[in-house]
C-alpha cells in the first residue's frame, strides 16, 4: 500500500452505504481518481465539508496496485467556492466544467494542465464579470489537452493553409476547417466565419493566464457553441446533462 497526497478539485460525491461517501476528484499529480471516504458522513474531522463539488482540496489517500477504488484518508480545504452555490447560473456552468472533465478524462492519467485549466475557469466563474462565452474558450482548450484539438490553421481535406481570401466551413467528423474548393467533397459542414476562426486560433495559442482577455462576439459565440457542442457529441456519443440545465436557465 502506498500513501499519497495531491491537490485536487472535487468533481462529484455520492453517498454510499450508511456512513461512507464515494468521491471523484481531479488531482494535480495523478489525474482523475475515484475513492471511498469511509465514515465520511460521521467523521467531521477527516473530511468535514471538503468533498463538496468544486472544492479545491489537498487529498491524502492510499492505493493498492491493481485495485480500482482508492481509499481516501482525509482532505484539507485549500479553497472553497461558496460564490458558485449562491448563483444558479454559475452553478450550472460550473457543473458543466466538472461534467466534461469527469466524462472526458481517463482514470489515473496525470495531466497537470487539465487541473490548472479547471482551477483557472472555476476561479473565473466566481468573478462578477463572468461571461458565457468563456465556456467556449474552456471547451477549446480542454479539447486540445485531451488530444483532439480542432484544426483551424489549415483545411482538413487538402492541407491548404488558412487564408483570409478563402472561405471556410467546419467538419465535425474531420475535426477542422474545410476550404471552399473541398466543400463539395464532404458532408454535414457547419458555417464558420473567418473572424471566428482567427479568434479560435488565438485561443489555442495564448497562455492560460491571458485567456480571460479574449472576448468572443455574439456571432462567434453562437458559431462556437454549435460547432463545439456537435464536436463534443461526436466524441462522447451524447450531449452532456448539464447543458440541458444551462438551456433551461437561458
Ligand atoms: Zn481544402
Amino acid at each position: 500500500m502506498a500513501q499519497k497526497s495531491s491537490q485536487a478539485i472535487v468533481l462529484q460525491t455520492t453517498d454510499y452505504a450508511e456512513w461512507d461517501r464515494i468521491a471523484s476528484l481531479y488531482t494535480q499529480d495523478f489525474g482523475r481518481i475515484r475513492g471511498i471516504a469511509k465514515s465520511a458522513k460521521r467523521s467531521q474531522k477527516r473530511f468535514g465539508s471538503t468533498l463538496e463539488p468544486f472544492s479545491h482540496v489537498k487529498v491524502f489517500f492510499v492505493t493498492r496496485e491493481h485495485q480500482g477504488l482508492i481509499r481516501l484518508e482525509r482532505c484539507e480545504i485549500v479553497r472553497a467556492f461558496p460564490e458558485i452555490a449562491r448563483d444558479l447560473k454559475k452553478m450550472a456552468y460550473g457543473h458543466y466544467i466538472l461534467e466534461l472533465v469527469q466524462m472526458l478524462t481517463p482514470e489515473r492519467q496525470q495531466c497537470r494542465d487539465i487541473f490548472s485549466l479547471m482551477l483557472f475557469f472555476i476561479e473565473l466563474l466566481c468573478e462578477n464579470n463572468f461571461r458565457e462565452d468563456m465556456m467556449r474558450i474552456f471547451e477549446l482548450r480542454l479539447f486540445a489537452l485531451l488530444g483532439y484539438q480542432p484544426q483551424f490553421l489549415s483545411c482538413v481535406a487538402c492541407g491548404g493553409t488558412f487564408s483570409l481570401s478563402e472561405s471556410y466551413r467546419f467538419s465535425v467528423k474531420h475535426g477542422g476547417i474545410v476550404c471552399s474548393r473541398c466543400q463539395s467533397k464532404l458532408h454535414d459542414l457547419l458555417p464558420l466565419s473567418k473572424g471566428s476562426i482567427r479568434i479560435f486560433q488565438q485561443v489555442q495559442n495564448l497562455d492560460l493566464s491571458k485567456l480571460n482577455r479574449i472576448f468572443l462576439s455574439p456571432a462567434t459565440h453562437e458559431e462556437g457553441k454549435l460547432i463545439f457542442g456537435k464536436f463534443l457529441e461526436y466524441h462522447i456519443g451524447r450531449r452532456p446533462k448539464s447543458l440541458s440545465i444551462i438551456d433551461q436557465l437561458r
